[in-house]
């Protein structure tokens, strides 16, 4: 699994980064950016998929 972030979506609600605190984090504004690169381990599937269906923008998208 990758994630990608569209930073001109973000509105910076921050719930991806409660859900998970692995692969997204906040900048100094408060936007998502990820923690590493866009590959996703599968520990952090699940939570990257609560947290691309919980953000408010849909700023998030998982691909294979
Ligand atoms: S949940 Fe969506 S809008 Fe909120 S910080 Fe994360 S990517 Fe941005």
């Amino acid at each position: 699994m990758r994630v990608h972030i569209d930073s001109t979506k973000c509105a910076a609600y921050g719930t991806c980064a409660e859900r998970a605190p692995a692969v997204f984090r906040l900048d100094d504004w408060g936007y998502a950016a990820l923690v590493g690169d866009s590959s996703v381990s599968p520990a952090d599937e699940s939570a990257v998929t609560e947290a691309a269906a919980g953000c408010p923008e849909r700023a998030i998208t998982i691909t294979s």
